[in-house]
């Protein structure tokens, strides 16, 4: 599903990306953990080229990225992608941010958008707020209603970046029950967090980023439980 193989990053003298190999199956959920800078995020933004790699292949539901014949906005209607921010339009309604997209896109027609929008407002426990402006909700309403709008698109694949660092401590678990959720129904997810608790019970496979390499990975019992690599035993005695 998802195939990385030797990738290379770098911006001016910053190497940011060190020979990154990492292949992501089907229904598989890999959560990735590492220290503020180790170069998780500008991971997951390649995989949806909102950056470009130096070098290496990226190959997104047989799509090679870097392809010129590749229609990346093709690429992109599969891949959701959730951040810390939650981008929403403020000034519409609930239902309104996520149908946008299937509508604009040509996707689904209004009624089908629709239909499909209330469908996953409910999977997202918030019904009730299908007509009111997002200017209203909490973080975590807001955060639920992103990762609604991101499925709107039925992506196979969903990319998230630290999606609840900016909530308050009450507001978390909301939103990675959602995760967890969907994880159980099969999605394909890649995950950046720093809830290790989730990690342990959600990821098939961690994977700890540091310094621009992926430095170990394995199941949750080994990362966590077994780690052999040195920098991850000290990264896992801060966060933990
Ligand atoms: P955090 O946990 O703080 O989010 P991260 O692991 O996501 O960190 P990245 O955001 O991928 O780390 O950044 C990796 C390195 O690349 C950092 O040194 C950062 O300063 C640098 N960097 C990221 N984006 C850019 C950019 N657009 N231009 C220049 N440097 C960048
Ligand atoms: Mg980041």
């Amino acid at each position: 599903k998802v195939h990385v193989d030797k990738v290379n990053k770098s911006y001016g003298s910053n190497h940011v990306l060190r020979d990154i190999s990492l292949d992501i199956n089907e229904n598989e959920v890999v959560v990735m953990i590492g220290p503020s800078g180790s170069g998780k995020s500008t991971f997951l933004r390649m995989l949806n080229q909102l950056e470009t790699p130096d070098n290496g292949t990226i190959v997104v539901d047989g799509y090679d990225l870097s392809d010129k014949g590749t229609d990346i906005n093709k690429v992109r209607e599969n891949i959701g992608m959730v951040f810390q921010g939650f981008n929403l339009f403020n000034n519409y309604t609930v239902l309104e941010n996520i149908m946008l997209a299937p509508v604009e896109l040509g996707k689904m027609d209004k009624e089908k958008a629709e239909k499909k929008a209330r469908e996953l407002l409910e999977t997202v426990g918030l019904a009730e707020k299908a007509d009111v402006s997002v200017n209203s909700l909490s973080g975590g309403q807001k955060q639920r209603i992103a990762i609604a709008r991101a499925l709107a698109m039925e992506p196979d694949i969903m990319l998230f970046d630290e999606p609840t660092s900016a909530l308050d401590p009450e507001m978390v678990g909301d939103v990675l029950d959602v995760m967890k959720n969907l994880a159980e129904s099969g999605m394909t997810m890649i995950i950046v967090t720093h809830e290790m608790g989730f990690a342990k019970q959600v990821a098939d496979r961690v994977v700890f980023f540091e310094s621009g390499k992926i430095q170990e990975s394995g199941v949750p019992e080994q990362v966590f439980n077994a780690p052999k690599n040195e920098r991850l035993q000290e990264f896992l005695s801060k966060v933990m």
